[in-house]
């Protein structure tokens, strides 16, 4: 049965930051340029070329995972894995209209428990890994179809 998973804050004051929270940001452009549309970067600016980037960079960002149900700590971990299935290695992170990556999840990925919560394992960053979608469904039908997430 697909269980919530706990939420960031509580991941954190769990587990501590270490595996979670304290990984940068992947960032799919070169230093320089903005995040969103790929521009060269004006003086002073970091991540993205305006405050229209900026917009639109953080909406597809913050907005995707973050909504509750442990989503944002569901994100973080994408986020450690750099949104890319750690069985076949497929890249899996969501691209803008300019054809950027940008960090989040095209919805292709799920967060596996390594050891399954039926069997005691917990929420742990250490017990989680990032799958997509046809390993996950792989693993779990190896593990003989149990019901576990
Ligand atoms: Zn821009
Ligand atoms: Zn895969």
């Amino acid at each position: 049965m697909r269980r919530k998973m706990i939420g960031l804050c509580e991941a954190t004051k769990l587990y501590g930051g270490a595996g979670i929270t304290t990984f940068p940001r992947p960032r799919y452009v070169p230093d320089g340029f903005c995040e969103w549309c790929g521009k060269p970067l004006p003086k002073r600016r970091s991540s993205c070329c305006s405050n229209e980037c900026t917009w639109y960079f953080n909406r597809a960002t913050n907005s995707a995972y973050g909504a509750g149900g442990g989503g944002g700590y569901r994100n973080h971990i994408m986020r450690r894995d750099n949104y890319t299935c750690q069985r076949c290695g497929t890249f899996h992170a969501w691209v803008n209209e300019n054809g950027i990556p940008c960090p989040t999840s095209d919805g292709e990925l799920d967060v596996h428990h390594i050891i399954p919560v039926s069997e005691g394992g917990d929420d742990n960053p250490e017990n989680l890994i990032t799958l997509c979608r046809d390993c996950h469904k792989e693993i779990h039908r190896r593990n003989d179809e149990r019901d576990i997430v």
